[in-house]
C-alpha cells in the first residue's frame, strides 16, 4: 500500500475499533482503502443512520488519541480459528481467512482492544489519523453477490492533513450541486418514468433543446468533413447479428429478441417448449457455422448450435449497435477506390440490457442515441480518416470548454491469440492510431491488450472543472466486420480489394454526454445551448407592451425569449430567472421603455448596465452564433502593492 492508501486503511480500523464499542455485536467484513477513501462492510440488526456515523466519529476521534500502536502479529490457520471465535467474529472473518491461499502468510493487527485479520500495512499509531470523516451508509452485498446477505458499507475518506480534507469535501458538495440528476430535475432536462422503464430516458423539451442544439452543431461539422447523414431503424433481423457477431455472442447485455407471431404460432402448433424455443433462437445454419469457425479457426460454433434451415427461429433484435445497418447501405451499392472514403453518419438509437443496478440518470442507461458513424476506406486512407475524427473530437469539446482531457490508444496485447485479423494489419492499425495520437498535442497513453478483439481503438478521457475523469466515446479500426459481410471495391487495379472500416461515436452517446456537459456547465449552459437564453422582466405592469413587444423581437430573430408577466416584485422575478440558470436577464422600466433600452444581467459577469435594445440583439446573436462560451467576471483588480 502507498502511505495514502495506508493512511486510509488505518482508518477502516480505527473505524472497526469505535463501531465495536457502541455497536459490540457487530460482525465485520473487510475494510478497504478506496481511490478516494475508505470503507467497512459490516453486518448489524440495527439500521445505521447519520445520527450514529457522527456518535462513530466523535469515538473515533477518541480511539485516534489514544495513540494505540498496531501491533502485527503472525500466526498459524489453527490459531487464526482460535483468535477469530474468540472475539466473536466468526460470520464472515473465518470466510475471509479460508481465502488466504495455503503457504501464505496470515497475519492479524491489533490497535488497543481492536484485533483484525489482515495482511496490513497500517500507519503505526493511531494518532497519525488526524484528518478524517464518515460520509455515508450504503447497503452492499457479501462479497458483491446479490444471493448474499445486504450488508451496511459505512464509508469514510482520510487524508494527511485537514486542509486537504477540507478541500475534498468542498468538491464533494461541488459535485453534489452539479449531479445532473439533481439539476436535471429543477432545470426539467429529462426525466426517468417507472411505468416507461429504468434507464430509459425521457427528454423534457428544455433538455431536446440541449440535445438538439448539440446534434446541429456536431452535424454541421460532419457535413463540413464529408461525411452523408442516414437513417436506420430500431430493429434488425437476428440473422443480421449472427453474421455481425453480435448475437448470440453478448446476448447478456441485450434485449430478447422479439420472435415473429407467425413462428410463434408454428411452434406452438408443434407443442415447443420454452426450452426449445431458445434453443432454435440460438442455433445457426450449417453454413454459417462453417464460415464462423473457419474464420475464427476453431470450434466456435458447437455441433448442439447448429440446426436444419427450416428449424432456425428468426426474429428481431433492437438493434445494439449501428455497425450492421451501415455495412448494408454500403454493401447495396458497388463501390470503386474513387468512391472511398465513404463515411455514413447517424444519430443512431441502439439498447442495451444494463442490470439495474448499473443504470445512473443519463451516464448508464437501456437505451442511448449514439453520435455514430462508419467510415469505409482503403488501407492507405486509415491513417488520414483516424485524424480527422481525432480533429472533429478536439473542435468540439474546445467549444464547449473541455480543454483538458487525455486519449487513450488501445493496442492489442502480443501475447493474446483472442484477436482476428492479420498481424501485418494489425501493425498498421495501430500506427495509425498512434501517430494520429500524436498530433492532438494533448498526452496520450498506450495501453496494450485494451484494443477491441476487432482493431486498435482511440479513447477519449475528460477531466471536468472539478477534477473528475469521464471516459466519453472511442474510435476504432476495424478488419474484422468487412470480412465476416464480405464487403469490397474494385481497386485501381480493376481486381475486388477488402475496405476497412473505422467505427466512430467520439461522444459515445447523446445522453451521456449530455449527463456529462450539465455537470461540466453546473446547469449555466452557453447562450447556445440554454434552453431558455433570454428572460425579459417588466419592473411594472405598466412595462409589459414594450416587454411584449421585444419578446416578438427577440422571437423573431430565433431567440429563445419569455416574458415574465407575473405581479410579484421584481427580487422575486430576477431570483427565479436565476434559479432556472437563464443566461441574460433583461429588466424593463418606464425609462427603458421611453429610451427602446433594456437594463441588462448576465448570468456570468452579474450587471452590465443599460444598452440600446438594438445594440444588445445584436452582441447576443453574434454570441449565439460563433457558439460563444459565456465570458467569466472580470477579476476584481486590487490596487497595485506599494
Ligand atoms: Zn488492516
Ligand atoms: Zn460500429
Amino acid at each position: 500500500m502507498n502511505p495514502l492508501e495506508e493512511l486510509r486503511h488505518s482508518a477502516s480500523h480505527i473505524l472497526a475499533t469505535a463501531l465495536l464499542r457502541i455497536f459490540p455485536d457487530a460482525k465485520l467484513d473487510i475494510g478497504p482503502p478506496t481511490d478516494t477513501g475508505f470503507y467497512y462492510d459490516v453486518d448489524l440488526d440495527h439500521k445505521l443512520t447519520t445520527e450514529d456515523l457522527a456518535k462513530i466519529e466523535a469515538e473515533m476521534k477518541k480511539v485516534a488519541d489514544e495513540n494505540q500502536p498496531f501491533q502485527r502479529k503472525e500466526v498459524s490457520r489453527e490459531e487464526a480459528t482460535e483468535i477469530i471465535k474468540k472475539i466473536g467474529q466468526e460470520r464472515y472473518k473465518l470466510g475471509r481467512l479460508a481465502d488466504i491461499p495455503e503457504g501464505e502468510k496470515i497475519s492479524f493487527y491489533q490497535n488497543g482492544e481492536f484485533i483484525d485479520l489482515c495482511a496490513g500495512t497500517h500507519v503505526r499509531y493511531s494518532s497519525k489519523l488526524k484528518a478524517f470523516k464518515l460520509l455515508s451508509i450504503a447497503g452492499a452485498y457479501h462479497r458483491g453477490d446479490e444471493h448474499n446477505k445486504q450488508l451496511q458499507r459505512i464509508y469514510g475518506t482520510a487524508f494527511p492533513t485537514k486542509e486537504e480534507l477540507a478541500q475534498h469535501l468542498e468538491r464533494i458538495e461541488q459535485a453534489k450541486a452539479r449531479d445532473h440528476r439533481k439539476l436535471g430535475r429543477d432545470l426539467k432536462l429529462f426525466v426517468i418514468d417507472d411505468d416507461v422503464g429504468q434507464g430509459l430516458i425521457l427528454w423534457t423539451p428544455n433538455g431536446s433543446i440541449i440535445r438538439q442544439e448539440l446534434q446541429n452543431f456536431i452535424s454541421e461539422e460532419l457535413r463540413k468533413q464529408g461525411y452523408s447523414q442516414v437513417f436506420t431503424p430500431h430493429i434488425g433481423k437476428l440473422e443480421l447479428y449472427k453474421t455481425s457477431g453480435h448475437f448470440p455472442y453478448y446476448k447478456e447485455s441485450q434485449f430478447t429478441p422479439v420472435v415473429e407471431n407467425e413462428s410463434l404460432a408454428k411452434l406452438l402448433h408443434e407443442g415447443c417448449s420454452c426450452a426449445e424455443m431458445v434453443v432454435r433462437l440460438e442455433a445457426v445454419s450449417a453454413q454459417l457455422a462453417e464460415q464462423i469457425n473457419q474464420r475464427t479457426g476453431k470450434v466456435t460454433i458447437t455441433p448442439d448450435r447448429v440446426k436444419p434451415n427450416d428449424q432456425l427461429l428468426d426474429g428481431f433484435m433492437l438493434k445494439p449497435m449501428n455497425c450492421p445497418h451501415h455495412i448494408k447501405i454500403f454493401a447495396s451499392q458497388p463501390h470503386s477506390y474513387r468512391d472511398l472514403p465513404v463515411r455514413l453518419a447517424e444519430f443512431g438509437t441502439v439498447y442495451r440490457w444494463e442490470q439495474s443496478g448499473e443504470l445512473n440518470g443519463m451516464t448508464r442507461v437501456r437505451g442511448f442515441t449514439q453520435d455514430d458513424a462508419h467510415l469505409f476506406c482503403t488501407e492507405e486512407q486509415v491513417a488520414a480518416e483516424v485524424l480527422g475524427c481525432l480533429a472533429l473530437v478536439k473542435i468540439v469539446l474546445t467549444t464547449l470548454g473541455m480543454s483538458d482531457y487525455r486519449v487513450r490508444v488501445g493496442l492489442r496485447d502480443p501475447d493474446s491469440n483472442k484477436y482476428t485479423g492479420e498481424s501485418a494489419n494489425w501493425d498498421k492499425a495501430e500506427s495509425a492510431c498512434r501517430e494520429a495520437a500524436k498530433t492532438l498535442g494533448v498526452p496520450f497513453t498506450e495501453e496494450p491488450g485494451e484494443a477491441a478483439f476487432y482493431g486498435p481503438k482511440i479513447d477519449f478521457v475528460i477531466k471536468d472543472v472539478i477534477g473528475r475523469e469521464w471516459q466519453l466515446g472511442t474510435v476504432q479500426v476495424d478488419y474484422n466486420l468487412p470480412v465476416r459481410f464480405d464487403l469490397s471495391y474494385i481497386g485501381a487495379d480493376n481486381q475486388p480489394h477488402r475496405p476497412v472500416m473505422i467505427h466512430r461515436a467520439p461522444f459515445g452517446s447523446m445522453e451521456r454526454f449530455c449527463g456529462v456537459l450539465i455537470e461540466h456547465f453546473a446547469g449555466d449552459f452557453p447562450a447556445w445551448l440554454a434552453p431558455e437564453q433570454v428572460r425579459l422582466v417588466p419592473i411594472s405592469d405598466k412595462v409589459n407592451d414594450y416587454g411584449r413587444g421585444l419578446l416578438d423581437q427577440l422571437k423573431a430573430a430565433g431567440v429563445r425569449a419569455t416574458l415574465d408577466e407575473h405581479s410579484d416584485k421584481l427580487g422575486a422575478k430576477i431570483r427565479r430567472a436565476e434559479l432556472d440558470k437563464v443566461p441574460y436577464t433583461l429588466v424593463l422600466g418606464a425609462k427603458e421603455a421611453e429610451a427602446q433600452s433594456v437594463s441588462v444581467r448576465s448570468r456570468a459577469k452579474g450587471d452590465e448596465g443599460v444598452t440600446p435594445f438594438a445594440t444588445y440583439l445584436e452582441k447576443l446573436k453574434t454570441e449565439i452564433a460563433t457558439r460563444a462560451l459565456p465570458e467569466k467576471k472580470r477579476p476584481e483588480t486590487n490596487p497595485p502593492a506599494s
